[in-house]
């Protein structure tokens, strides 16, 4: 009503037209021509990965193609376009092959990389996991592209690790028992899968039942596999030992872990070397257990890739064990790290038993006379034995029960026990006290300052930017490589930002 004219004439408003819009007209069919050129322009970086992947060596790749000129057959895809495809969809945070297939179909860098033809995600999800040695090839050439560009020097590497979530629940985590009645009731299943032609269901929804009940059935038993090598790996005076041992059973080789903001969860340990000239990845791996006992792999890795080890490793906490320290000394190796504090966090087990600080570690004073310990009340503590743990190597030493019973310090010693109040040293080798005489000197702190900054950066990176806080994957070989893809990206993305320009720039 309030556009009829005479209606608004005849209130005495002036009325105003109609507006004109633009018709939409979804019926129609239209042609378009398409240069695949032009899709993309000049300086996209999906250019520089094809460019820098066609500098490399694919050898490796093309070994086990058996499709030949001259025979019959279906060609196969270049791996070219493969690497390409997977290292443009990592840096776009795309972990999924079938979300790259649907991007094949529409994305102009994707269609730009594939001529407008779709790959199909079967052949994009083998490829990323079906060429380990190839890949590893294909990483160590690329850090010679970098090395050769000078921004690889190995003169100070700092080593982190990141705790990336496996594809798992803590919920699928059993003891031995139930995986054990789950794996019988699994094959009990798989023996009386019938013939999927007898089935009254379709023969395509039989097959998928039955290869669905035969991977359950192989998954529990590598879980049960995985549990009783971990019983076997506890050695047998660790107090861990009579500890039930939980495995998932989605992820058998999984480890719950404790993340980044104390928080627990199934997990694998990204290890990440990283060259602090111009931060770029010269190593990685993963692993199932804590940093500690991982520098001396990461080294061996550093090693194989670039052919030289690394002049100085920068470290936290966690890497700086006994055992390690030793290792760099021997190795030559200058490691620059901080050593576990004690007696100054939340979970100071001191604190935790009740124990005041005047009775720290600290008060006690060694008796070369009595090779013992001489306490705050004057008592001597004996030599008992040795231990080694978590890479390091202890001596304890224990008061008599008899002079802690009638101390009148013995509620702030050594509260709640009948036995003599013992103290744990660690054994001060010349590696050891060499390192300790390092870290106290000016130049040490001022490297160790800049750890956090280079060595967290591509951890953050493979996080924020490639998305890599969870793997797809399931199992150490292929987290492994799904790492390696994710570290390889990030690789090829710093040498575009330090070193591509696109080719007609070059060429002006
Ligand atoms: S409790 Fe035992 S170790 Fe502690 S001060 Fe007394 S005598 Fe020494």
């Amino acid at each position: 009503m309030g556009n009829d004219k005479s209606s608004a004439v005849g209130l005495g408003v002036e009325a105003k037209p109609a507006v004109r819009r633009k018709p939409i007209n979804r019926q129609q069919l239209l042609l378009r021509p398409v240069e695949v050129e032009k899709l993309i322009e000049e300086g996209h970086p999906v250019r520089a990965i094809w460019e820098l992947v066609g500098w490399l060596n694919l050898e490796p790749f093309y070994a086990d193609i058996e499709a030949v000129e001259g025979v019959a057959g279906r060609p196969v895809w270049d791996p070219q376009l493969l690497i390409s495809l997977w290292i443009y969809a990592y840096k776009d945070g795309v972990s999924s092959a079938r979300e790259i297939a649907r991007l094949c179909e529409y994305h102009p860098a994707y269609q730009w990389l594939t001529g407008l033809e779709v790959v199909n995600y079967h052949t994009l999800a083998d490829f990323r996991i079906h060429h380990q040695e190839a890949l590893d090839r294909l990483f160590t050439d690329v850090l010679g592209v970098l090395s050769h560009e000078g921004l690889i020097t190995l003169e100070r590497v700092m080593q982190d690790g990141t705790k990336v979530n496996a594809c798992a629940s803590a919920k699928s985590f059993r003891r031995k028992k139930t995986l054990q009645d789950h794996l019988r009731l699994a094959r009990e299943q798989v023996q009386q899968m019938g013939d999927p032609k007898s089935e009254e269901l379709s023969q395509r929804v039989a097959k998928a039942r039955q290869r669905a009940l035969r991977e359950k059935r192989q998954r529990l038993e590598g879980a049960v596999k995985e549990l009783e090598q971990i019983e076997e790996s506890r050695s047998k005076g660790s107090k861990d030992r009579n500890k039930q041992v939980r495995v998932s059973t989605t992820d058998p080789e999984a480890r719950v872990m404790m993340q980044a903001k104390g928080a627990y969860g199934p997990s694998y340990n990204v290890q990440i070397s990283t060259d602090a000239r111009a931060k770029i990845i010269v190593g990685v791996g993963v692993s199932q257990s804590t940093d500690a006992g991982e520098l001396e792999p990461a080294v061996e890795r550093v090693e194989a890739n670039l052919g030289d080890k690394p002049q100085q490793m920068v470290v936290d906490a966690g890497y700086t064990t006994q055992d390690t320290i030793e290792a760099m000394a021997q190795d030559q190796i200058d490691l620059i790290g901080a050593l576990p504090e004690r007696g100054n966090s939340r979970w100071d087990p001191l604190k935790r038993c009740g124990k005041s600080p005047e009775f720290y570690p600290q008060a006690f004073t060694y008796d070369v006379s009595t090779n013992g310990y001489r306490c705050p009340g004057g008592k001597v503590l004996l030599y008992e034995g040795e231990e080694r743990k978590g890479g390091w190597l202890h001596r304890r030493y224990r008061a008599r029960a008899s002079d802690c019973q009638v101390c009148s310090f013995q509620t702030q010693c050594c509260p709640g026990t009948r036995r003599g109040r013992s103290l744990v040293r660690r054994e001060q080798t010349p590696a050891l006290a060499a390192f300790e005489a390092k870290m106290q000197t000016t130049e040490a702190r001022q490297i160790y300052k800049q750890r956090a900054g280079v060595a967290e950066f591509p951890n953050a990176w493979i996080k924020d930017k490639i998305g890599l806080r969870q793997f797809r994957l399931r199992g150490l070989f292929k987290v492994t490589m799904e790492a390696l893809w994710a570290c390889l990206t990030y690789n090829i993305c710093q040498w575009i930002r330090l070193c591509w320009r696109p080719q007609r720039l070059v060429q002006a």
